[in-house]
C-alpha cells in the first residue's frame, strides 16, 4: 500500500470506546466513527446502517482516542540514544556536541526518519522539533505521513557574524518550507535558550516570528543554574527578561519552563503563552524539582508535554510521558491528587492542539481525523473500570495497531503502511556507529 491509495473515506465500525477528548471529556461506548476527506464528519450509534464506504476498520474490542502530540524534541538525536548516558547535563551537552559537529544533512534526514518510525509506532502524530539541517528532517517528515513544526535551531554565543548565518538559515528555511507547500508541514521560529542567544538574536527572532505569523520557540528555564546564571547578570529572571525584550506572547513556547517565580507564571498567563513539561528528560538529566504544573494550571497557562531529544530521555514514547508527568508531579507533591490521568492526557492531546492550531486533539465532528485505535483486550489494559486511567498508567505502545492522520492509515496493524522499516533501520544503524567512531578516531589522533 502507498499513501496516495489510502482511502478517503474511512469508517471506524463498532468502536468500544472512543476516548473523545472533547470539553466533557466523555469516553463513548459502542459507535462509529466516519471519516471523509481527512476529517471526522460523523459519530454515531452502532446500529445505524453501514454507509457506503471505501474503507472499513472493524473496532469491536478497540480504543479510539487522538494520536498524541509531542511538543518538544530534537528528532535526529535518535542517532545518540544511549550515547554517555547517565552523566551530569554539562558534560553530557560537551560529548554530545562533539558528535553533533559530525553531522550532515543526509545524516539528520535518517536520524528523524527513526525518530518518525518510533512516534508513529507509539501513537504520536505530530511533534515540535528544533534542530539543524531542518529541510532534512522535513524530508523525513513528508515520507513518514506525520505531522510536525519544525525550527532551526539559532545560537550566537553573542557573535555578531554568527547571529547573521542563523537569522539567515532561519529565513531560508521558512521559506523552503513555504515551498514545500505540505500542509503536514509547519516552520517555527526557534531560538535555542538565554544562555546561548544574545539578546539581539532573541529580538530579531521575534521579528521574523511576527511577520511570517509563526510561534517563537525556545528551552526556558530548564535548570537552577541557567535561572540563578540569569538573575545574577541582569538582576532578573528569565521570564522578566524575555518580557522585557517583547518577545512573550500567545505565539511563545517554553520548553521544560520547570524553575519558575509566581511572578514569572503570571506573566506567562497574562501574555497567553503556553509551556512544556518534560518530565522524564528533566528526571534522566536531574534538573531537580518538578514542573511547576498545579501554578500554571491556577493561572491558567496552557501546559502541554514533550519528549524532549531521545539522548535525554531516552525514548520519544508519548504513551510511557504521560504517565512519567503524572508519577513525578504526584511524587513531587506528596499528594496522588496532583495531575489526575486526566490531566496528563489533555496535556499530550487537546492542550497541544489548541496552542498549535492543530484542530485535531480531540475525536468530534469536525476535527482533523488524526486518531489512534488500541487493542482495548490488551492483557494490560484489562478491565475496563476507567479507559483513560489505563491509557495513562498501563497502557503500552504494544497496544498500538492503527494510526490515522489526516484520515491516512499511516501504521496498519502495528507496522508503517508504506515505509520498508528493515531499510530504515539498516540505514540508521550505520550511521550512528559512523557517527560515533568518527569521534573516537578524533579523540586518538
Ligand atoms: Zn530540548
Amino acid at each position: 500500500m502507498s499513501e496516495s491509495d489510502s482511502s478517503n473515506t474511512i469508517l471506524l465500525k463498532d468502536c468500544s470506546f472512543v476516548v473523545t477528548q472533547n470539553p466533557n471529556r466523555d469516553v463513548l461506548k459502542d459507535v462509529s466513527i466516519l471519516i471523509e476527506g481527512g476529517k471526522i464528519t460523523k459519530i454515531f450509534r452502532t446500529s445505524t446502517p453501514t454507509q457506503n464506504v471505501e474503507r472499513v476498520v472493524d473496532c469491536r474490542g478497540k480504543i479510539v482516542m487522538p494520536a498524541l502530540i509531542n511538543a518538544h524534541t530534537h528528532a535526529a538525536m535518535t542517532l545518540l540514544r544511549g550515547y554517555n548516558d547517565d552523566a551530569e547535563l554539562h558534560s553530557w551537552l560537551q560529548s554530545v556536541w562533539k558528535v553533533e559537529a559530525k553531522l550532515t544533512g543526509k545524516d539528520v534526514e535518517i536520524g528523524t526518519l527513526l525518530a518518525c518510525l518510533e512516534m508513529l509506532k507509539t501513537g504520536t502524530c505530530c511533534f515540535v522539533d528544533m534542530y539543524f539541517f531542518m529541510d532534512c528532517a522535513a524530508r523525513a517528515v513528508e515520507k513518514s505521513g506525520m505531522k510536525a513544526l519544525l525550527g532551526h535551531g539559532m545560537l550566537d554565543f553573542g557573535d555578531e557574524s554568527k547571529r547573521e548565518e542563523e537569522l539567515k538559515e532561519t529565513k531560508r528555511f521558512i521559506k523552503f518550507v513555504e515551498e514545500l507547500g505540505n500542509p503536514r508541514i509547519r516552520a517555527v521560529v526557534a531560538p535555542h535558550a538565554i544562555y546561548t542567544c544574545s539578546p539581539e538574536l532573541l529580538v530579531e527572532a521575534k521579528k521574523v516570528s511576527e511577520k511570517r505569523g509563526l510561534l517563537y520557540t525556545i528551552h526556558l528555564s530548564e535548570t537552577r543554574k541557567e535561572v540563578h546564571d540569569c538573575y545574577r547578570e541582569r538582576g532578573k529572571y528569565p521570564v522578566e527578561y524575555l518580557d522585557e525584550l517583547g518577545v512573550i506572547d500567545d505565539r511563545f513556547v517554553g520548553f521544560h519552563a520547570a524553575w519558575m517565580t509566581r511572578k514569572e507564571i503570571s506573566l506567562l498567563a497574562s501574555r497567553k503563552a503556553t509551556v512544556v513539561n518534560c518530565p522524564a528528560s528533566n528526571m534522566k538529566l536531574a534538573t531537580g524539582g518538578a514542573f511547576p504544573f498545579r501554578e500554571y494550571t491556577d493561572a491558567g497557562v496552557n501546559c502541554c508535554l514533550g519528549t524532549d531529544g531521545a539522548c535525554s530521555n531516552n525514548s520519544l514514547n508519548m504513551l510511557e510521558e504521560i504517565k512519567f508527568a503524572a508519577l513525578l508531579q504526584k511524587w513531587f507533591r506528596w499528594n496522588a491528587q496532583e495531575m489526575v490521568a486526566q490531566q496528563a492526557l489533555d496535556m499530550a492531546t487537546i492542550n497541544a492542539a489548541e496552542a498549535f492550531k492543530l484542530n485535531n486533539g480531540s475525536v468530534e465532528v469536525g476535527k482533523v481525523a488524526d486518531v489512534v485505535v488500541l487493542d482495548a483486550s490488551s492483557c494490560f489494559l484489562l478491565p475496563h473500570h476507567s479507559i483513560v486511567s489505563n491509557i495513562v498508567y498501563a497502557s503500552s505502545h504494544l497496544a498500538v495497531e492503527h494510526v490515522i492522520i489526516d484520515g491516512v492509515v499511516v501504521i496498519e496493524n502495528g507496522r508503517h503502511a508504506w515505509l520498508d522499516e528493515e531499510k530504515i533501520k539498516d540505514d540508521f544503524l550505520k550511521t550512528a556507529e559512523r557517527l560515533v567512531s568518527e569521534v573516537k578516531e578524533e579523540g586518538e589522533e
